[in-house]
């Protein structure tokens, strides 16, 4: 059986990747911090199989413990503070998990599974934030980076330094780029779910406004349980390699908004809908849309769910969500 490690098992995509491992055979292994954490309870009831190891992308001593416990045939570096609000708020920590962690993370692979024929492979979750203040459109693995918050500062470093380690240490690393991914899982605070969960609570009765920041920049959104079929697949490949995940297709805030209140048969949706200038971010990233071509050709990989299903998809889980806990019978 072969063994992986995901850290941000309690995040939307090391939810979708453990459901992925566990059907292909592997046995799961869930890297969780701290104490206290709901989210580590709905990984124990709701993903029995994962096997739940302590440590955090802060502390290179608890990795290295990790990874001598797990002896993992694949390491996914899923965790992250990743939310790009945030980053601007806490830039250092940021900085210290969403790039530091990498290097740990790395360096734990390096001194633990060795340095040249290294059995251990090893997934970086990067991220389309990188490109920001785009050079060029569509965006490809080739594209220069040009970040526009610390997130993407942070993920730069991160995708780098498995860049540099594979060359320097010929580890088995890979970097996906993976442009914006989203699902019922996705955290309440990414603009998506927050849509989708305020409009299924105003068409329930249980909410009479969604305030939300810029409307207009538009973005590639993808299923997240597609996107992580291409993280597995990037292990399976001959040689390490980095490769944009992506639909192609881009959309603005504006249209998703549009598109899960109409789902609910709300047309005039404007009235429901408030901006404010505080959910701005103070540096935006342009218009970023991937070209996945790599991916296609060299991984086979290509995505099932398009935006229109996704958006549904989002919806009807919060109405089914929204209804039960407030006990009201679905419309
Ligand atoms: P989430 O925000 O849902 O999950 C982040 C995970 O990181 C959580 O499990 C969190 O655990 C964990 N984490 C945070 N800090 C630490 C730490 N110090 N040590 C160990 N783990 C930590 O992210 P997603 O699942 O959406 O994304 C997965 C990865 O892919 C992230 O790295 C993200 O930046 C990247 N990415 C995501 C995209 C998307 O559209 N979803 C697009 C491109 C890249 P806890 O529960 O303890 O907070």
């Amino acid at each position: 059986m072969r063994r992986a490690l995901i850290t941000g098992i309690t995040g939307q995509d090391g939810q979708y990747l453990a459901e992925l491992l566990h059907e292909k055979q592997y046995e799961v292994f869930g890297l969780v911090k701290g104490q206290n954490n709901p989210r580590i309870d709905t990984i124990r009831t709701e993903y029995p199989y994962v096997e739940i190891v302590e440590g955090d992308l802060q502390d290179l001593s608890s990795l290295v413990g990790v990874l001598e416990q797990v002896q993992p045939d694949e390491v996914y570096n899923l965790g992250a503070i990743s939310f790009v609000a945030l980053s601007f708020k806490q830039a250092e920590l940021t900085a210290n998990v969403t790039g530091l962690g990498v290097l740990r993370l790395l360096e734990a692979v390096r001194m633990v599974g060795g340095s040249q024929n290294n059995q251990i492979r090893f997934y970086q979750a990067s991220s389309s934030e990188m490109f920001g203040k785009v050079r060029e459109s569509p965006q490809t693995e080739a594209t220069p980076f040009y970040p526009r918050s610390p997130y993407g500062v942070a993920k730069v470093f991160g995708h780098d330094i498995t860049v540099n380690y594979r060359d320097s240490y010929g580890l088995f690393a890979c970097s996906g780029i993976l442009f914006n991914h989203e699902s019922p899982r996705r955290g309440m605070e990414f603009v998506t779910r927050k849509v989708t969960n305020a409009v299924a609570r105003i068409k329930l009765g249980l909410q009479e406004k969604l305030v939300l920041g810029n409307l207009d920049p538009r973005r590639d959104w993808g299923f997240a349980g597609d996107y992580v079929r291409a993280m597995w697949q990037m292990l399976q490949q001959d040689s390490p390699q980095d490769y944009v995940v992506a639909t192609g297709r881009t959309h603005s805030v504006r249209n998703f908004v549009d598109l899960a209140f109409k789902h609910t048969g709300i047309d005039d949706w404007e009235r429901f809908v408030e901006q404010d200038p505080r959910f701005f971010r103070p540096a935006e990233v342009d218009l970023l849309v991937g070209d996945a071509t790599k991916a296609h050709t060299e991984l086979g990989w290509k995505p099932e769910v398009g935006f229109e299903d996704l958006v549904a998809m989002m919806v009807d889980h919060d109405l089914r969500l929204e209804a039960r806990k407030a006990g009201i019978p679905l419309p």
